[in-house]
């Protein structure tokens, strides 16, 4: 497994123009599931800003996806004559982002990482994304990015915070373990050989992203998992998921929706993200505890509205896996501590056991 160190006390502000300190944004509403869960019992917060960007908070670890801030009315360019024209706001601008770690990148479209973000971004924010990305964003000479890590279809990275130790628990320390999913962002077949001649749509991965904590290189404890499905439609590859992941929850999955259809609305001619019905077969296939739908508005180009995806979710009796951000709105959720591991659960058990019997005996 492939590994980051970071360090949260030297990250600063994410942009290069701009010192000091910024608090992490205020949201409209503050969202916990089941509903009547306890805000006071969650020790993490995912932030929803528009499109496909985040801000994830965890054990003071901020990691941020997809950075997309162009306003209502900016162009982007998605390939040999398509272009998609905004239609949103961002719920905060750029300038306003808090501290950042990382960032966590899809593929290397300008809905996920725009001109200005590209421009403006401190040249050592690690960046981890797929080995397309890297080669365009380490490709810049001097004005290249310093530390992109590129991760493959189910390889695995490891984020371990430089100095921190878990409350309780001066072995463990917070992790976040990144790998990456299949994804594809054109339907397989001659368009898709076409795609790979022409070079218009990236490669795109998805993510698992397990929070948890780590006593050492290849040992890690997950206490929530979040899928994130990336810019892809429903493709066969996805069935590999749950099978990698058989007997293991996935808490949250955050899904690409929208049915991007290119070259544009007065052309609609190729769907290249999952609309409402293929967003549904995927929480079927996924079984996520929670999924909460993000990219479904923000371009001209999305044409399949979340309020199709509501229906849908409403027919196939799903409602109650299913939760609503707008932009400014935030999720709490609770990392378990001390449950579970990748590695050695019997060994763990044991582990656990003879605490037990010391803080009996002591
Ligand atoms: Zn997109």
């Amino acid at each position: 497994m492939k590994h980051l160190t970071i360090d949260p006390a030297t990250s600063g502000l994410p942009t290069k123009d701009h010192v000091g300190t910024k608090a992490f944004p205020e949201a409209k509403t503050t969202k916990v599931h089941p509903s009547n869960a306890k805000e006071e019992d969650t020790n993490a917060t995912l932030y929803f800003i528009g499109t496909a960007t985040t801000l994830l908070e965890w054990e003071g670890l901020r990691i941020l996806t997809d950075p997309n801030f162009l306003h209502a009315g900016d162009h982007v360019h998605l390939g040999p004559g398509v272009s998609a024209i905004r239609q949103t706001n961002p719920a905060i601008d750029i300038e306003e982002l808090p501290r950042i770690d990382a960032v966590l990148l899809s593929h290397y479209h300008e809905d996920h990482f725009d001109r200005p973000v590209e421009d403006k971004l401190k040249r050592d924010l690690p960046i981890i994304t797929t080995p397309h990305a890297k080669s365009c964003l380490t490709a810049k000479g001097e004005d290249s990015f310093t530390s992109v890590h590129a991760l493959d279809f189910f390889e695995s990275l490891q984020v371990d915070v430089k100095g921190s130790a878990s409350q309780g628990d001066s072995q463990k320390k917070p992790s976040i373990k990144v790998t990456g999913m299949p994804g594809k962002h054109v339907p397989p077949g001659p368009l898709a050989v076409a795609n790979d001649i022409l070079k218009a749509v990236p490669p795109t991965n998805g993510w698992m992203i397990e929070l948890g904590y780590s006593s050492g290189p290849e040992q890690f404890d997950n206490g929530y998992r979040i899928y994130i499905s990336g810019d892809t439609l429903m493709i066969d590859e996805l069935k590999e998921i749950p099978e990698r992941y058989k007997d293991q929850s996935i808490d949250l999955m955050l899904i690409h929706l929208g049915g991007t259809t290119i070259p544009g609305p007065s052309m609609p001619l190729l769907m290249v993200t999952m609309d409402a019905k293929q967003g549904v077969h995927l929480m079927q296939l996924i079984k996520p505890d929670l999924t909460i739908p993000i990219h479904y508005d923000d371009y001209d180009v999305f044409m399949s509205p979340l309020d199709d995806f509501r229906k849908a979710v409403v027919e196939a009796g799903l409602s109650d896996k299913v939760l609503y951000l707008d932009r400014k709105d935030q999720f709490k959720f609770n990392v378990r501590q001390g449950v579970g591991s990748s590695a050695g659960t019997e060994a763990d058990l044991d582990l656990m056991a003879t605490k037990v019997s010391t803080q009996a005996v002591g």
